[in-house]
């Protein structure tokens, strides 16, 4: 491929490039809640365009300029890149971040001695090629690391790819003394890696934009599924959940259970004790019942002090056995942090769905079947039945 290309053109096309995705944040910024990882990308990339325009001096007056601080500049951006996109993934340490610190602060004051004592530019190229392979690695944990989405596994590796191809680049330009990497040599090799590097800063800042928006849609999905104090599902979320668990367990034809519990006299905690210690007590009681859960187990909150599980699978011999292990532990742990112990109350049914069954019945029989352990005086578990009543208009 024979494309003449002008060295100073592709880089003043990056730099206007990175104008833009500049432009774009500070305008996303404006309306939306600033944050450190955002404003850390920002940083980044205002120190890269600041350091691409300064690529156009070379050749100039002013070509000192373009080589050291233009390349000190750049390790300091990619550096502020990749510590804001571990950051999306809170896959930031304190530690990285200062290894990150002195990695950077090394990497510019070996590049000014390199400058001053041993002007070559096969070492200069090869020195920042290592560098930047350097900062770029530690993005292995967002491309292998565990529950990651498919978006971060590949904007990850688009990253690992050019830390290799800046190995490769350092590794030829100090072993060949006939092929130049120099990205100011016109060819095919100059070619390639400025459209690529063009195509790559593109894509990262999209990349990065399209991770915020993952995070912030994961967040809110979060907010919206989940009851803030307790950390259970809230209603909606455990109402919808348990509706699909009674459809497939219709299909197969086999068992499930269903818990309602509430705990005994809160009111009189919340009054004798106040509101944040009745508080207290609810996340304690959700953090011990959350011990006993397995995997498939649905824990919501329908509100006030009353929870609802769903056992998918269990039988009226395992579910007994798993109520009676919640209230016998809550019976036996007690939490010497709270200046109160308390006890709770358990409705309990097991059925073989059918097509027909609603959850709403599911959950009046079991009110019952909780109404009868109050009645019984409390801190027991009843076991009710499921009559599925139709509603003559
Ligand atoms: P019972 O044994 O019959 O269940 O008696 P109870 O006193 O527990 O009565 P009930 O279950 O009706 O009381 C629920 C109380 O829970 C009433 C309300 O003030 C309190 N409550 C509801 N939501 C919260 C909350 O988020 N935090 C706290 N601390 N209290 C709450
Ligand atoms: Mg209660």
């Amino acid at each position: 491929m024979n494309l003449p290309l002008d060295t100073r053109v592709i880089i003043l096309l990056l730099g206007i490039g990175y104008l833009f995705t500049l432009i774009l944040i500070i305008a996303y910024e404006h309306k939306h809640i600033k944050n450190l990882t955002a404003n850390t990308f920002f940083l980044a990339k205002c120190t890269q365009t600041i350091a691409w325009f300064c690529m156009i001096l070379r050749g100039g007056t002013l070509e000192f300029l373009s080589i050291t601080f233009a390349n000190s500049l750049l390790f300091i951006g990619y550096a502020l890149e990749i510590i804001a996109l571990l950051g999306l993934k809170h896959a930031l340490h304190s530690k990285t971040k200062m290894i990150y610190l002195v990695l950077t602060l090394l990497s510019i004051i070996g590049f000014q001695l390199i400058f001053i004592f041993y002007n070559k530019e096969n070492v200069r190229i090869a020195y920042c090629s290592f560098v930047t392979a350097a900062i770029y690695i530690p993005v292995y944990r967002i491309v292998f690391g565990k529950a990651l989405t498919p978006l971060m596994r590949i904007i990850g590796s688009m990253y690992l790819l050019v830390a290799a191809a800046s190995l490769v680049r350092g590794i030829i330009s100090l072993t060949s003394s006939t092929f130049s990497t120099s990205f100011y040599t016109p060819g095919t090799y100059q070619l390639i890696s400025l459209l690529s590097i063009f195509i790559f800063t593109n894509l990262g800042s999209i990349g990065f934009i399209l991770l915020m928006k993952e995070k912030v849609d994961q967040e809110l999905i979060h907010f919206a599924s989940y009851d803030d104090l307790t950390g259970t599902l809230n209603r909606r979320t455990f109402t919808e959940n348990a509706k699909q668990y009674l459809i497939n367990y219709a299909k197969k034809g086999q068992s499930l259970s269903y818990i309602l519990f509430d705990i005994d006299n809160f009111k009189g905690i919340n009054d004798t004790f106040g509101h944040h210690i009745g508080d207290q007590v609810l996340q304690d009681l959700t953090m011990k019942i959350k011990q006993h859960l397995d995997k498939d187990d649905l824990f919501g909150r329908y509100g006030g002090d009353e929870f609802g599980i769903l056992m998918p699978g269990k039988n009226v011999i395992e579910s007994t056995k798993k109520a009676e292990r919640i209230k016998q532990s809550l019976n036996d742990d007690i939490n010497h942090s709270l200046p109160v112990t308390y006890t709770i109350s358990m409705g309990i049914i097991t059925i073989i769905p059918k097509h027909s069954t609603q959850l709403e019945m599911l959950y009046t029989n079991c009110d019952k079947a909780l109404y009868k352990a109050k009645s019984n005086g409390r801190n027991g578990i009843f076991r009710g039945q499921f009559e599925e009543h139709h509603e003559v208009s």
